[in-house]
């Protein structure tokens, strides 16, 4: 079997945020791993023009994003098509989780801009307790037992095929306009979540057209609140994430650039600090390496 690279560096979204890190992260030769599940920034790609963007007057966004995401992959960051369901910090390492695979990376950036998305009543509360991102990651916890899946996106038809195959039954209730195909024993159900309820773990799900009692509810969004994927990351106001000036954030070896970490929301803001964040986490990996290679030191020393 191949044993898969660990990147030095993740980078979470192929914003202007994320190509401007994985950019100067491929120029100063470090292995780069750049994750973007959609085309690059289709918030970008919607401004019809761009004034504000220093040295590119009046291009279209689609056109910007197109320069942006060329001269960022001709340096050959390792693209991968993969929405990032969840990351998890490790002692030297963190294992990134999409619905396909696993990956390792020293460092994090994240990248991911902002989601529109308004939150259900009790998800955060269930969120880990019943209340899922990832049918690929939490399926298996649900074997026998009956589950909601709710999908703001055509991709969750396959999630509830899935969970057709282990759950007793999936209720399907998609939030978009194309008509649904699953297969026969998924319920599609054209009704609207309102709240997500239980004590402990999740009981039912209640809707405008009645009430679900189910033991997990599956929510598949566009994007998804950032601190889902990374829980323990520190939030300030407006639900962006916090950072210090090097735009690390409270999780040693995980840093934040864009729209993510707040106002303005603008592409200079976002490549400005994509820019810096690469560079402290750079510096972040640099410390690292001298530490093990101390740590080497006084093993030897001691054994001398
Ligand atoms: C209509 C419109 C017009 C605008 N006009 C201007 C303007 O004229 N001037 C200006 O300066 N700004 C403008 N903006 C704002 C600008 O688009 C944003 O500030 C900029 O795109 C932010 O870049 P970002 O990289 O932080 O985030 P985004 O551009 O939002 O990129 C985030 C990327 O991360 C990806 N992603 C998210 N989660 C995951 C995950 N879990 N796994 C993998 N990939 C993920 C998304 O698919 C997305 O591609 C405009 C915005 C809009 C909507």
């Amino acid at each position: 079997m191949t044993k898969k690279p660990v990147f030095d560096i993740a980078v979470i979204g192929g914003g202007p945020a994320g190509l401007s890190a994985a950019l100067t992260g491929r120029i100063r030769n470090k292995q780069v791993a750049l994750f973007e599940h959609r085309s690059f920034s289709q918030k970008l790609q919607k401004a019809h023009t761009v004034e504000n963007y220093l040295g590119l007057p009046e291009l279209s966004g689609q056109e910007m994003m197109r320069q942006f995401a060329d001269h960022c992959l001709k340096h050959q960051p390792t693209l991968i098509k993969e929405k990032v369901m969840n990351i998890f910090p490790g002692n030297e390492m963190f294992t990134l989780l999409t619905p396909d695979a696993t990956y390792e990376a020293k460092t994090i950036i994240l990248t991911t801009g902002v989601t529109s998305a308004v939150l259900l009543g009790g998800e955060r509360e269930l969120l880990g307790r019943g209340v899922s991102y990832c049918a690929t990651c939490d399926g298996m916890l649900y074997r026998g037992r009956d589950v909601a899946v709710i999908s703001y996106t055509p991709e969750g038809e396959s999630e509830a095929d899935y969970l057709s195959e282990i759950c007793l039954n999936v209720h399907y209730l998609p939030q978009y306009k194309e008509t649904p195909c699953v297969n026969d024993k998924v319920e599609v159900l054209h009704s609207k979540p309102l709240e997500v309820v239980g004590k402990q773990t999740v009981d039912e799900l209640i809707t405008d057209k009645g009430t679900l009692k189910v033991d997990g509810v599956f929510i598949l969004r566009h994007s998804d609140p950032v601190e889902n994927i990374l829980p323990g990351l520190e939030l300030g106001a407006g639900d962006v994430i916090l950072v210090k000036r090097d735009m690390a954030t409270n999780i040693p070896g995980v840093f934040a650039a864009g729209d993510c970490t707040g106002k303005p929301w603008q592409i200079a803001k976002a490549t400005g600090e994509g820019l810096v964040a690469v560079f402290s986490a750079i510096q972040y990996l640099d410390q690292q390496s001298r530490k093990t290679a101390d740590g080497a030191s006084d093993k030897i020393q001691k054994n001398v």
